[in-house]
C-alpha cells in the first residue's frame, strides 16, 4: 500500500477508534445495569441533560466542558477520556504493528472488547456474557481468516487450555480460602482471550497478566485511596491488558527475551 495512503488510514482509523471509544462509554455504563445501548440518547445520569453532539466529540468535549455537565455542573468520571483515548490507540497501534490485515483488524476487535470488559469488571466486578461474546466469536472467525483451519484449531487449544486452568485454580483457591476467590466469569473471559493467542504465548502470557493485576491493583489503591491489603483483586483488567499486550507485541517479547538470553545458551 502506497504510504502516504495509509498514513490517511492511520489518521482516520484513530478518529474511528475515538468515536467508538465514546460509544464502548455507553457500554460500560448500561450494559451492567441492563439497559439498552440504542436507546435513550446519551443523557448526564446525575440531571437527565440530553448530550448534545458538539458536547461527545471524544476527549475534545471533555476538556472543553472542564469535566463538568453543562446542564447540572456534576463532575464527569476521567473513565470518559481515557476509555475514548483507549479506543483510539487500539487502532493505531493495531494497524502501525500489522498493517492492513486480518491480524489488524483481530487487534482491534480484540482491543474494543477487552476495553468494556476490563472497565465493566472494575467497576462492577461483573463480566457480561454478552461481550464474552462479542469478544470470542469474532475471534474465532478472524483466526481462520488468519490461519485457515489450523488458526482455528490453536485458538480453541489455547482457549481450552486457559479456561480450564483458570478453571482448576477457582476450585482449588476456593477450597482453601472457603471464599470466592476468582469469579467464574473471569474464566469465560481469559477462555475468549485465548482465542486471540497461540498456544506457545500461553506461559508469557500468564505471567504478563500476573504483573498487570498487579498493576490494575496497584491502580485500585490509588483512585479508591485504600491500602493495598483492602484491594479486591481485579482480575478482568488485568487480564484484558495482558492478553492484548501479548497479541500485538508478543512475538516480540519473546524474541527480545531470546535475543537476552542467547550469550548464556550454551549450544548458542
Ligand atoms: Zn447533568
Amino acid at each position: 500500500m502506497d504510504e502516504a495512503l495509509f498514513d490517511v488510514l492511520l489518521v482516520f482509523g484513530t478518529i474511528l477508534g475515538l468515536m467508538v471509544g465514546s460509544f464502548l462509554n455507553v457500554v460500560i455504563h448500561r450494559v451492567p445495569r441492563g439497559e439498552s445501548i440504542v436507546y435513550p440518547a446519551s443523557h448526564c445520569p446525575n440531571c437527565d441533560h440530553v448530550i448534545r453532539w458538539w458536547e461527545n466529540i471524544p476527549v475534545l468535549s471533555y476538556l472543553f466542558l472542564r469535566a463538568r455537565c453543562s446542564g447540572c455542573g456534576a463532575a464527569i468520571s476521567m473513565r470518559y477520556p481515557v476509555v475514548e483515548l483507549l479506543g483510539g490507540l487500539v487502532v493505531l497501534i493495531s494497524l502501525l504493528e500489522f498493517g492492513l490485515t486480518w491480524s489488524a483488524l483481530a487487534g482491534i476487535v480484540m482491543g474494543w472488547n477487552l476495553i468494556a470488559l476490563g472497565m465493566i469488571d472494575f467497576e462492577t466486578k461483573t463480566v457480561p456474557d454478552i461481550l464474552v461474546l462479542t469478544l470470542g466469536i469474532p475471534g474465532l472467525i478472524l483466526s481462520f481468516l488468519i490461519g485457515s483451519w489450523t488458526g482455528l484449531m490453536l485458538s480453541v487449544l489455547s482457549a481450552g487450555i486457559l479456561g480450564g486452568f483458570f478453571w482448576l485454580t477457582r476450585k482449588i483457591a476456593n477450597a482453601s480460602f472457603g471464599e470466592e476467590a476468582m469469579g467464574e466469569g473471569d474464566i469465560t473471559l481469559v477462555a475468549a482471550i485465548g482465542v486471540y493467542l497461540h498456544p506457545i504465548f500461553l506461559p508469557m502470557f500468564l505471567l504478563t497478566a500476573s504483573v498487570s493485576v498487579l498493576i490494575a491493583a496497584l491502580f485500585w489503591a490509588w483512585t479508591k485511596k485504600t491500602s493495598i491489603r483492602d484491594v479486591e483483586i481485579p482480575f478482568g483488567p488485568g487480564l484484558a491488558l495482558g492478553g492484548w499486550v501479548l497479541f500485538v507485541a508478543g512475538k516480540s517479547m519473546m524474541g527480545g527475551l531470546m535475543h537476552l538470553a542467547a550469550p548464556f545458551l550454551n549450544n548458542y
